[in-house]
């Protein structure tokens, strides 16, 4: 053998995913970023996420989840986890004690919830006092178009949806920042201190009703939400309004070849995972397709991947097949399918190149997240980590193997934990992402569609 034939046939050669890549697979590519684009623009909370999904689920066949039901090979199941949680399972031929292929990804993102006295005046201006949800540097979030998304339920138990700030002709709302002229104290301070949580405080008006008394500026824009929603200030007391970046997502860089949105994470495998489940016909194994709430705070709550909700649903088809739930999860395979941090040559001193994450090379795998000594990791073994590969490998997935950062650097987890506790066999893997929890973060389309495809060969698995 020549060194050269050595070197191919003993030695990793991993390549961007752009080499060799067809016209066809280029537009398919595209095509696959278009739709995924338009769900973005759809769903900007985990409530818009699981609605945009029940409607595209009926659309394709899929019918509610009913304890008792029964079910047969094909059939298209959906559970709707009170309208911000969803499970959908396409029923395989093979019984389900056998196992099932999961894909389960998260559809909250971090950002600034209302608090539930959120509305005041101070000095003529009236303001959301707002409490931030997950892992935000609060500096970002200011001096930034931001809209209002969510929902009120009013005295009477009717519910709103509000939407503020998505439409061109829609005014949008914004966080206030220090001018530089005058920031002398504030630019000493570090990051995390900049602005501090009390500081998030989101600009809704300054005009004046008519009168006399206090806060009429305030009173003006209760006027205006009343007039729009039916809603009073004490309705605050039963929301869920949540501050997100406005706008939509969009091509990104001179090629086009990365797209800006707010939310990629965890939305770009949510939505791989739904587009990969609406191909599906009749999978051997049953296919479920899993969007958690609450990812971004530990996967707890009754809407998070820690939540009996999904026994609820796992047990009621396994019920249907009299089998046993215990035996269907020891038998099933779970892609834990969350994003990576894409290695940023502007910061490359925080992780190590020989285990991190590329742009355009293909859905990359974690093998283990957590952090420091794999602290909170789910460390998929050997065997699971051959699966997947041969899983990939036959279905031609473009995929890369990283770590998240330096080991001491810092660290992060997923709902692989969650689902490995239930002793489920659990891989990690997702898109990698550069800018992760800020306002707008970037995606490589390539590393988008083939997640997609990876979601599609753990189904057929
Ligand atoms: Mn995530
Ligand atoms: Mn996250």
């Amino acid at each position: 053998m020549t060194t050269e034939e050595l070197r191919e046939s003993l030695l990793s050669a991993p390549k961007n995913g752009y080499v060799g890549m067809t016209a066809e697979q280029k537009d398919a590519m595209n095509a696959y970023c278009k739709r995924y684009a338009a769900f973005m623009d759809a769903a900007k909370t985990e409530r818009e996420a699981t609605a945009w999904a029940v409607a595209e689920a009926e659309k394709n066949g899929f019918v509610p989840f009913v304890p008792g039901m029964s079910v047969k090979a094909g059939d298209k199941i959906y559970y709707n986890n009170r309208d911000k949680a969803i499970a959908l399972a396409v029923i395989g031929t093979e019984s389900l004690d056998k196992g099932a292929n999961i894909c389960a990804a998260h559809v909250d993102s971090p950002r600034l919830d209302l608090k539930p006295n959120p509305l005041y005046e101070d000095s003529e201006v009236t303001y959301f006092k707002t409490h931030y949800y997950g892992g935000i540097k609060k500096y970002q979030w200011t001096a930034i178009e931001l809209a209002i998304h969510g929902v009120v339920c009013r005295k009477d138990g009717t519910r709103v949806d509000v939407v503020i700030g998505e439409d061109v002709n829609d005014p949008i709302v914004m966080v206030s920042d220090l001018l530089p002229h005058l920031a002398a104290d504030q630019m000493q301070k570090t990051a995390s201190q900049v602005i501090a949580g009390e500081q998030l405080n989101v600009i809704l008006g300054t005009e004046p009703i008519e009168g006399e008394g206090a806060d009429l500026v305030k009173l003006n824009i209760m006027k205006l939400l009343n007039e729009k929603y039916g809603i009073t200030e004490d309705d605050f007391q039963s929301a869920e309004l949540c501050i997100v970046p406005a706008g939509k997502c969009r091509e990104a860089g001179l090629d086009r070849s990365l797209l800006s949105a707010y939310g990629h994470d965890d939305r770009v495998c949510s939505y791989a995972e739904l587009e990969a489940l609406f191909t599906i016909d009749t999978p051997t194994k049953t296919a479920v397709c899993i969007l958690a709430d609450k990812e971004e705070i530990g996967s707890v709550g009754v809407t998070g991947m820690q939540s009996a909700y999904f026994e609820h649903f796992m047990g009621g088809l396994c019920d249907a097949q009299g089998v046993k739930l215990e035996d269907c999860f020891a038998n099933s395979f779970c892609l834990s399918a969350d994003v990576s941090n894409a290695f940023d040559p502007n910061f490359p001193e925080v992780s190590e190149r020989r285990n991190n994450s590329r742009l355009n090379y293909g859905v990359s795998i974690c093998k283990y997240t957590g952090s420091r000594g794999k602290g909170g990791a789910s460390d998929a073994s050997a065997e699971a980590m051959a699966h997947i590969r041969k899983t990939f490998n036959e279905a031609g997935v473009k995929w890369q193997i990283a770590e998240l950062g330096k080991v001491d650097q810092g660290g992060g987890g997923t709902v692989a934990a969650y689902m490995a506790n239930r002793n489920i066999v659990t891989v990690d893997a997702g898109v990698p992402v550069l800018s992760m929890h800020a306002p707008l973060e970037l995606v490589s389309k390539l590393d988008c569609y083939h997640t997609m495809l990876a979601c599609k060969a753990v189904y057929l698995a």
